[in-house]
Formats: C-alpha cells, structure tokens, sequence
C-alpha cells in the first residue's frame, strides 16, 4: 500500500509504540498523592518537556488536550471569553480548518463581528490584514499557518505583527496541526500567544494534542473540574496517549530537516513525472507552500471516483480534508480560487516520514494508467 493521507492521520512511530506500551504499565492517576500516582505525575512532566522543547516554550506553558479541535476551541473560546468587555471583533481566514471556522462561526452567531481575511491563491493579504486590524476592537485573531487542503503557507508572523501593533491587547492564535514539526514553530516566530499542535498528525496517537499557551496570557478554560493542566483543562489527563506524543514529538523534532528534505523530493517528484500530463494539473499556491502537501486536479475525473479507483490500486489519498470528507464540498479550494468543476476533481497528497522516493515514482505510473 502507497500511504499519502498523511495530513489525515499518520502511521505510529516505533518510538510511540514503545512508549505507549511502557506507559500502559503505569496505571496510576498522576494527580494520586501516593509513590504511583506520583511516578505517573513524573512520566507527565517528562512528556511536558519534551514537547515544549519542540515549541521552543516552556513545560508550564503546554496544556494537553484530547486533539487538535480542542486545542483550537480552547484557543478561540477562551481568548473570546477572557477579552470580551474589550472588543468585538475577531479576525480570522475563510481556509480555516473547521476547528477553527466553526468555532468563529458559532462566535459571529454570539454577535462579534467576524472578519475573515481571503486566502486567494494561498496568499494573505497584507493589506487586507492592515485594514482589519485597524478596526481597533479587535480581540482575538486564529490564522492558520499551514492549509490542510492546499498546503499554503501564510505569511502569518507579519499578519500576526500588524493585528498586535494595532490591538495591543488581543490575543493571537496559530492553528499549526499541519505545520508541527515540518517547520520551526515559536511565539516569537509567529507572533503569538496560542499555538495549536495534535500528536496523530506526527506519528504519534490520536487522540491527544497540545494547545501552548504563552506565559502571562490568560484564557477561559471550557473543561471545569479537578484542576488539571493548571486549571486550563480539566480531565485525568491521558498518560498513555500524551506518552505517545512526546515519543513522536523527540522523534520528528530530531529528523524535522531530513524529513522535509525527503517529502520535498517525493512533491517535487510527483509533478515532474506528471508535468507533461495533459489532464492533471497542480494547484499550487503563489506563496511558500508545504513539502508535506500537494493539491492536484485530475481534469474530467471527479475525485470520488479516482479516489475509489487509486484505493483499489493500492494507493490512499483523499478528495480534501478528512474532516470536510462527509460534506463534500471545500469551502478552502473555493478561497483558493478553484471553480467548483476544478474543485470537483481535486486530489490532496500528502507524505510522511515513512514514504520514499519509489512511492512518488510509481504513483506516476499508477496515474498514467488510470487518468488518459
Ligand atoms: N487543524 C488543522 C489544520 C487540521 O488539519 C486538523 C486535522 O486535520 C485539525 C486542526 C484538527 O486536529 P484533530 O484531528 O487532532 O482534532
């Protein structure tokens, strides 16, 4: 089997595996105050550690979560919630991941304005964002770094620099799921205080993520209850899951550059063995894009029924996000710029640190023979 739907989900890492099963042995609740409940409490910090060192931040400001959604609900939400009597406005983009978009969504329907910037062609605006910001009421702001969809990467850092000089006080969050440990993260690189990572994304468990929240920056939890995660999320915390994470996490932080070398020569590829395909066309963004993902359209194929015909030749890719897999239509292709006929027969790839250079070639020759 070909696996490329790895912004979807990833394969488990060894070191995850070998982590998650050691960590299995240690049941205890690391809130017990008893020998076993404290070395449970110890294996946590240790994973705390580790995955703040890949966000260049603080143990103290990582809060586990159950996933990537709950870090961005969290994000959003909670900055909303802790800002309110300040402003009413929020920026964000129409790409968002539906973590995001519909977390806005149900804060536009709250009464706050809602500015989402245009993503056309993957690129911001800068202009555009000076303008939003400019409002001046602004209180909260959720660019992604990296689309789910197209592989865009935003010019977020300068984005973020001119929402906070024109509104000092907001809180800025980053939804980076796609973007963890392909690339360096920090709030310093993004000019954020909220960054939103998910394990299952980087070889690591599902079920589990991190939103890092910068020291000093207060936000309203959603979770109430024990306490847990410094009162930002409360909840038993998944020792076996987070344990899987940091495992991943040490893993991809250690082999980020060889990893992005690599799925860089697997995009790069795949479109010099289709360039000359007079059906297929790539749809890449005028900006920097992702090594890790590549949007291609099969003209006159709708992607359910190529995405179908690759399955059975082996090979998993998919017609968008898994997420937006159900409803079908994109609303990110449409802010891209795609008709919807364009839309209709696009294909997302997406690689990982398990695939190789054979993959990329013999998706080419898969492709020829099933697109003429
Ligand atoms: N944000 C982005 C950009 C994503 O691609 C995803 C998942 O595909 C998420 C958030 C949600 O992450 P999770 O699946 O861990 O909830």
């Amino acid at each position: 089997m070909i696996y490329f739907d790895n912004s979807a989900t990833t394969p488990l890492c060894p070191e995850a595996k070998d982590a998650m099963t050691a960590a299995m042995e240690q049941f205890a609740n690391p809130s017990s105050v008893h020998r076993a409940g404290f070395e449970a409490h110890q294996r946590l910090e240790e994973a705390r550690k580790t995955v703040a060192k890949t966000l260049s931040c603080s143990p103290e400001e990582i809060c586990f979560t159950s996933c990537g959604t709950e870090a961005d609900n969290l994000a959003l939400l909670g900055a909303v919630r802790a800002l309110r009597r300040r402003g009413n406005t929020v920026i964000t983009t129409d790409s968002e991941h539906p973590a995001v978009a519909e977390t806005a969504k149900a804060l536009e329907q709250e009464g706050l304005t809602l500015i989402r910037l245009k993503t056309r062609g993957g690129v911001l605006d800068l202009q555009e964002v000076k303008n939003a910001a400019a409002k001046g009421d602004v209180i909260a702001a959720s660019l992604m770094h990296t689309n789910n969809e197209t592989g865009a990467v935003y010019a977020v850092a300068e984005a973020n620099r001119c929402i906070r000089e024109a509104n000092p006080n907001a809180l800025i969050h980053c939804d980076c799921v796609q973007s963890y440990l392909k690339t360096p993260l920090s709030f310093s690189l993004l000019n954020a205080d909220l960054i939103s990572v998910s394990a299952h994304k980087i070889h690591g468990p599902k079920g589990v993520g991190a939103l890092a929240v910068k020291k000093g920056v207060r936000i309203v939890p959603r979770l109430l209850g024990g306490g847990q995660e410094k009162a930002l999320r409360s909840g038993t915390e998944n020792t076996v899951g987070i344990a899987g994470f940091a495992a991943a996490a040490k893993a991809g932080w250690e082999g980020m550059q060889e990893n992005a070398k690599r799925a860089r020569e697997i995009k790069e590829a795949v479109c010099r063995g289709l360039r000359d395909h007079k059906k297929i066309f790539f749809n890449l963004p005028l900006g920097e894009s992702s090594p890790y993902i590549l949007s291609m359209q099969a003209q006159g194929y709708k992607s359910e029924v190529l995405l179908r015909m690759y399955s059975d030749a082996g090979i998993c890719v998919s017609a968008g996000s898994a997420c937006s897999a159900k409803t079908g239509k994109s609303p990110v292709l449409k802010a891209f710029g795609l008709s919807d006929r364009e839309a209709d027969c696009t294909l997302r790839l997406s690689f990982g640190a398990q695939n190789t250079l054979e993959e990329a070639e013999e998706f080419c020759r898969v492709t020829r023979t099933l697109v003429r």
